[in-house]
């Protein structure tokens, strides 16, 4: 079989690693992919919103299977286009990616299933949402409608400062389109937790627990980044929980899109914001979290193309997936700067040696080959991930390995995992 994986992040890095260990994978291709991916994977130069591109590029190598990682080329339609030209792909079409794609769509969907969510208010006119924010007070959050790599979302501690993101999202087009219409909602307090799973649009199978790290810095301080690390279990999540979503959330959300026309068939993730057993759904992602891939491909056992194909033919409920009960951690290294300005280009040194750590793999995210160097090609770069008999031992094996490689002012976080451990030292 040859399979494409349409992406260039750590979570591509990390699709490709488990694809290649399924028996029935003869040839793997990435759609752009990065330095590690060009060492298990023929990389070809196509964009991964270039969805016409893509179709061609499948047509031509005669791909028996398509992967997509990131949530553009989903909400481009990727799934829908390839489909019409009789090719096989894994992930949500463009009408069901839109539970990511539009944060108004999916918080009057929330509101429609009574699952639960933060109280909140759409609004198309400023006047209008300023006047919402006087009422409700503050902290208050304020989120542009459509996707913005995670840059659209204002956690605002003051009235003036969410007026503020009211203006930049809406009169000065921050995001362009995607801030058309925003979304204002109640500020959640508690502790955030990734459920992930592949769903067939009938049966949902989730992957183990996972946490990852928004914050740029150590003890969630500074600003919001796509993720500074993550670790799979996370124990917030407890069997109570995982059944109370489990029936609250996913079975619902897949019934309810069914009902809208919108079958889901692919990953869906709920952004899941915890305060003991009061439980809300921060937002919903159409794909794989980045990092939570990585650590929970690691610790997936099972042919993981087996399960692509049941989420595709709809047979779902005839797989079992086998999970390694270990825990597995990611720390993800960034350039300096991130994730504001940074630079790129800088020689990465170290891969030898890290790779001579017991149980760690190095996932490349924003890396490029530089004549023999590999060089560092975006701000997060590198998610060093790691398995242990323990978390205390996967994060001793992640930071030993993380130790030994370096570049021009990378940064990386120290705590990646405590609040796990803290519970477990409770
Ligand atoms: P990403 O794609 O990076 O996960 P996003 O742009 O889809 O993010 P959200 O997940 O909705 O946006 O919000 C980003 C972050 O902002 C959340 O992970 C959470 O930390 C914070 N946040 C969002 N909504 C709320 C809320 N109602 N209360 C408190 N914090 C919130």
């Amino acid at each position: 079989m040859k399979v494409l994986v349409v992406g260039s992040g750590g979570r591509e890095h990390a699709l490709v690693w488990k694809i290649k260990q399924s028996q029935k994978v003869e040839e793997v291709f990435c759609a752009p992919g990065n330095a590690g991916i060009e060492e298990l994977a023929t990389c070809v130069n196509i964009s991964a919103t270039d969805i016409k591109g893509l179709l061609h590029f499948a047509q031509k190598e005669k791909i028996d299977l398509t992967v997509v990682g990131p949530e553009s080329s989903l909400v481009a339609g990727i799934v829908d286009l390839f489909e019409e030209n009789g090719l096989r792909i894994f992930g949500p079409s463009q009408a069901a990616a839109i539970l990511e794609g539009s944060k108004v769509f999916t918080k009057n969907f929330l509101q429609k299933y009574s699952i639960p969510t933060a109280a909140f208010g759409v609004f198309t006119e400023r006047e209008a949402a300023k006047e919402y924010i006087e009422q409700q007070g503050a902290p208050i959050v304020v989120k542009a409608d459509g996707l913005a790599a995670g840059k659209g979302v204002v956690v605002a501690k003051t009235i003036e400062e969410a007026k503020k993101a009211v203006d930049e999202i809406m009169l000065d087009k921050a995001f362009g389109e995607a801030g058309d219409s925003i979304v204002v909602e109640s500020c959640l307090l508690g502790e955030e937790a990734s459920f992930i799973a592949f769903t067939d649009g009938k049966t949902i199978l989730p992957l183990p627990t996972s946490q990852d790290h928004k914050a740029a810095y150590d003890g969630d301080k500074g600003p919001n980044t796509g993720g500074m690390g993550a670790y799979s279990p996370a124990p917030i999540v407890t069997d109570e929980i995982t059944e109370y979503v489990m029936t609250e959330v996913m079975l619902p959300t897949i019934k309810g899109l069914a009902a809208e026309g919108r079958p889901y068939k692919g990953m869906l993730y709920a952004g899941l914001m915890i305060d003991g057993d009061d439980i809300k759904v921060l937002e919903f992602n159409c794909r794989f979290g980045d990092p939570e891939a990585q650590p929970l491909l690691m610790r997936l056992k099972s042919d993981i193309i087996d399960i692509f194909e049941a989420c595709i033919d709809g047979t779902l409920d005839r797989v079992e997936m086998k999970i390694d009960p270990r825990p597995t951690v990611c720390v993800v290294m960034s350039s300096g700067g991130y994730p504001g300005a940074y630079a790129s280009g800088d020689i990465i040194t170290g891969f030898e040696q890290a790779d001579k750590v017991d149980g760690v793999e190095v996932f490349h995210a924003g890396t490029a080959k530089e004549g023999e160097a590999i060089v560092s090609n975006g701000g997060r770069v590198l998610g060093i991930t790691s398995i242990g008999k323990t978390l205390e031992q996967a994060l001793e094996r992640a930071y030993k390995a993380t130790d030994c490689i370096t570049w021009n002012k990378c940064f990386y976080r120290k705590d990646i995992g405590g609040k796990a451990l803290a519970k477990k030292l409770a």
